[in-house]
């Protein structure tokens, strides 16, 4: 018998590229807006970026900052550290990031197989914290978006991830029972301990291979393990 009907599944990172797509975006924004004048390697602009980038999201989803401030704030911060203190701009870098980055088509390798391979047998949905304004854009270009029953998104379920809330809320949306739901994502403390904290199995997915801090239903280090597990 088989075990799980609803599969939700995060987006960034574990389905879309997020970390190669949102890299090309930056390329392109400190091409376009000459990043090179105040952070004289690409590279070293990157890494304050996705310093400061995860850290306003931390504190996002803990609701230490709101989203307005969160999408220029981390750009701010960047140009600070390369020595430019001007909110303007930093807007300006936002506006691009965010009309570029959702074009953007790179996925996570397999996942089309993968999600040829289940659509049969599961309900799929995509269950993230990102902003609906981008995600659903993502969903589109990338033509992931027909595999999927829902799309929950933590602006319509009101909570982010980890919070329960926002798993309770999606299987509701879905019509799911917990018993026959499973999570996959790529964030520990985000995607699992939230479905766990649901009542939801979970697959870990860690292709950097991290330590999971604590127990967890399945991990794999690539997406197409899950077809010999399900
Ligand atoms: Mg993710």
């Amino acid at each position: 018998m088989q075990l799980y009907r609803h599969i939700f599944f995060d987006l960034d990172g574990t389905l879309w590229d997020f970390e190669g797509n949102s890299r090309e975006t930056q390329k392109e924004l400190y091409r376009v807006f000459g990043l090179k004048k105040y952070c004289n390697e690409f590279g070293n602009f990157n890494r304050i970026y996705q310093k400061y980038n995860d850290q306003v999201w931390s504190d996002y989803r803990k609701g230490r900052i709101s989203k307005e401030k969160l999408k220029w704030y981390r750009f701010y911060l960047t140009l600070k550290d390369c020595g430019l203190s001007d909110k303007v701009f930093a807007k300006k870098l936002d506006a691009f990031y965010l009309n570029e980055a959702p074009k953007k088509k790179e996925l996570i390798p397999r996942t089309i197989e993968l999600l040829e391979y289940l659509s049969g047998n599961y309900e799929l949905h995509i269950l993230t914290n990102g902003f609906n304004e981008v995600q659903f854009i993502k969903l589109e270009n990338s033509g992931l978006i027909s595999f999927f029953h829902s799309i929950i998104t933590s602006e319509d379920a009101g909570a982010l991830k980890p919070d329960p809330l926002i798993f309770r809320y999606a299987m509701q949306k879905a019509g799911a029972e917990p018993e026959e739901s499973l999570m996959v994502g790529d964030i520990f403390e985000v995607d699992i301990m939230g479905a766990k904290n649901a009542g939801m199995d979970q697959v870990f997915f860690n292709p950097e291979e991290d330590k999971a801090p604590e127990s967890v239903t399945f991990e794999i280090t690539r997406l197409e393990e899950l077809i010999g597990i399900l």
